[in-house]
């Protein structure tokens, strides 16, 4: 384990806790360096992480390693090996699960900067640490900051942490936005009553 990969995971850990992206207990972290995956241990405290509960899994197969590792290694994997994104985060953030259990197919961002960074946000189908989740997050992935896993949460992904993150804090904030905007009675929604808003789609 290089000293590195850990601290750098453990950092992003606090950050997604502390920001209210997810619980401590839920959700996982990875960077993919040097043709391996660091990645944090099943049932690590995202705000706790250290030396031990960050672990390596090979990039190209499953191995025995993947045992101790996150029950999502096999997603984290399959985005690796799918599209050109060096880091990944997955939270449980609760607007972005909200939104997915409501609209079909995708989140479509209306604040601005939603819109102008994130673009839409698809809407993916697959159990916790199954093959279908991974097709379906590599697939979203190759042309997406994030996309969410329907119910569960959000996987976001960029070529360095700090990309993945803010990828993770535009989904919850558009979701929320979003949400909160659609809960306001659409007969008094002045200004977007005369412009393009709809209320899914
Ligand atoms: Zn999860």
């Amino acid at each position: 384990m290089t000293s590195d990969a850990w601290q750098e995971i453990a950092r992003f850990g606090r950050k997604v806790v502390s920001s209210g992206l997810t619980s401590s207990r839920f959700g996982n972290i990875s960077i993919c360096q040097d043709g391996r995956i660091f990645i944090t241990a099943t049932g690590s405290m995202l705000d706790e992480l250290d030396s031990s509960t960050v672990v390596e899994v090979s990039l190209e197969n499953p191995c025995e390693m993947d045992k101790i590792a996150s029950i999502e290694t096999c997603v984290h994997r399959a985005i690796y090996l799918n599209t050109g994104k060096m880091a990944i985060i997955h939270t449980h953030s609760p607007y972005a699960v909200v939104l997915s259990m409501v609209e079909m197919e995708k989140v479509e961002p209306i604040d601005s900067e939603g819109v102008l960074f994130l673009g839409e946000v698809p809407i993916i189908e697959g159990k916790l640490g199954t093959d279908m989740l991974a097709k379906a997050a590599s697939l979203a992935l190759k042309s997406h900051m994030a996309c969410i896993a329907r119910g569960h949460g959000v996987f976001a992904a960029g070529g360095t942490l700090m990309e993945a993150y803010t990828a993770a804090c535009m989904v919850e904030h558009s979701s929320l936005v979003r949400y909160l905007v659609n809960c306001y009675p659409q007969g008094k929604n002045l200004y977007l009553n005369q412009h393009t808003f709809k209320s899914s789609g």
